[in-house]
């Protein structure tokens, strides 16, 4: 992600490709003491600082012209307390890394997204989340945070220990300090039984309420300019059920063959020839059929995915689901664009994390996409105004508009946000333009 320039300056990109920093050095400390060095040399030098994980957010979050600071050495899990289920782990640890430890000490997280690649720093400084309406977003997982401070001073923070500041840093956006620990409270290992169809989209949104509490995990990916969707029902079974993972050679050709490089291929032609999007969208969401396996909590939620792309998600209350998503059909009937990646719908159960998306209110989840190559035909802008209408909140990491005037409105402890910025970073050490934007100079 991040490559040296003829004049000796790094310059990085995110995951999308779509977010470009030239920053003055690209530093990946080794130990919360390094992380305290780095961010006193800046301030002393008069720079800014960005923490980064791995680059996974779409939007302007880590881009800095001052010091973009990696944790990616910072990876591990450090203490685990099996009676509780405590663990701790270093800042950086990727989240593929963490379940799989995890498993081995008979522990799993609660929940998880769609993918196991990001940071869990970054992963709950965005308010990353999966989906089960009584399920809640990774950063409800945390019981405590390490945090390198402005001033370069080490805060350990929990419900108990400086409670606001714990409040404020979970879902951070990174604008608060270097989480380089984070406590989480871990659940025994579940295993999963995932059931996969094709379906009408008509007749799913006529239940959908029903069925996702029905289920511990429904997730919905609707291909545009069809009916088709693919419903993805994931439940709990006993540790006894008889349920198998899917075969190896299954498990790579959907995932490696079906989802990605097909895809990619589809996607490709695509980008080449827009108006036969309809029928590959029939083809693709035939292909990605039926199918049902039963395995590990984490190998069942995560998957890969390579095929590049752009995405904006909201949450909006989860009663408006139906109005959100037939409004977005209708505008991509009434417009002459062409859309091959399917719509995601998820939803999640309202939580007290003050910049949750899921703050106080049982939520729903819509996502739109578009494949990098390819514009958006002026969807992401109509899906903004579709959300804004019932209050949609963006997700962080995932593009959007908003500025800080709206998300005062729609977030209830906003100004309790600012109020621990203020106090934590005065001179906005951790500061950028998009900061400026969501949060105020
Ligand atoms: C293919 C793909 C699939 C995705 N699937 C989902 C999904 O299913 N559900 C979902 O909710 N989101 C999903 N996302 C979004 C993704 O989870 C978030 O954008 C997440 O923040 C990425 O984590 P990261 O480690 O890459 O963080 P980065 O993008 O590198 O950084 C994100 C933010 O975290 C801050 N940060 C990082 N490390 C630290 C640290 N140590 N201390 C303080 N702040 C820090 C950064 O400053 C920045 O503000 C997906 C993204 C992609 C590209």
């Amino acid at each position: 992600m991040s490559t040296a320039q003829p004049s000796g300056r790094p310059t990085w990109s995110n995951w999308a490709g779509n977010q470009v920093a030239r920053p003055a050095a690209v530093v990946a400390a080794r130990s919360t003491q390094e992380v305290r060095d780095v961010v006193r040399d800046a301030a002393s030098a008069g720079q800014r600082v960005r923490p980064v994980g791995t680059g996974h957010s779409f939007t302007g979050l880590a881009v800095t012209d001052g010091v973009l600071l990696s944790l990616e050495h910072l990876s591990g899990v450090t203490a685990v307390d099996r009676e509780s289920g405590r663990v701790r782990v270093l800042g950086g640890t990727p989240l593929h890394v963490l379940n799989l430890a995890l498993d081995a000490f008979d522990l799993a997280l609660p929940n998880l997204g769609d993918i196991d690649r990001q940071s869990i720093s970054g992963a709950i400084a965005t308010g990353t989340h999966g989906t089960g309406t009584r399920q809640y977003g990774i950063a409800s997982a945390v019981t405590g945070l390490r945090l390198v401070l402005a001033d370069g001073s080490v805060l350990q923070c929990s419900p108990d220990e400086h409670a606001e500041v714990f409040q404020a840093a979970r879902v951070g956006l990174g604008a608060l300090g270097v989480v380089t620990e984070v406590e989480l409270q871990c659940v025994p290992a579940f295993r999963l039984r995932a059931r996969e169809r094709g379906e009408s989209l008509s007749a799913v949104l006529e239940r959908v309420q029903a069925e996702a509490d029905a289920h511990d995990h429904l997730d919905l990916h609707w291909f545009p300019h069809t009916d088709r969707v693919l419903v993805k029902r994931n439940d709990r079974v006993p540790d006894d059920d008889p349920g198998r993972p899917l075969a190896a050679w299954r498990a790579r050709l959907d995932d490696d063959l079906l989802s990605n490089r097909v895809f990619e291929a589809v996607n490709r032609v695509s980008a080449r020839w827009p108006a036969v999007v309809p029928r590959l969208n029939q083809a693709t969401s035939r292909a990605l059929g039926t199918r049902e396996y039963t395995d590990a909590s984490w190998r069942v939620f995560c998957s890969a995915r390579e095929v590049r792309f752009r995405e904006s998600e909201y949450a909006v209350p989860r009663a408006a689901v139906v109005d959100v998503v037939r409004a977005v059909r209708d505008w991509v009937d009434r417009h002459d664009v062409a859309l091959p990646f399917p719509v995601e719908v998820r939803f999640l159960g309202g939580d007290d994390v003050w910049l949750s998306t899921a703050y106080e209110r049982d939520s729903a989840y819509v996502a739109v996409h578009q494949y990098h190559r390819m514009g958006d035909g002026g969807l992401f802008a109509a899906f903004e105004a579709i959300v804004a209408e019932h209050r949609g909140r963006p997700h962080w990491g995932k593009l959007h508009t908003l500025g800080r005037e709206r998300l005062a409105e729609l977030y209830p402890r906003f100004p309790d946000f600012l109020a621990v910025r203020d106090r934590l970073d005065p001179e906005r050490l951790f500061g950028n333009d998009h900061l400026t934007r969501l949060l105020g100079p």
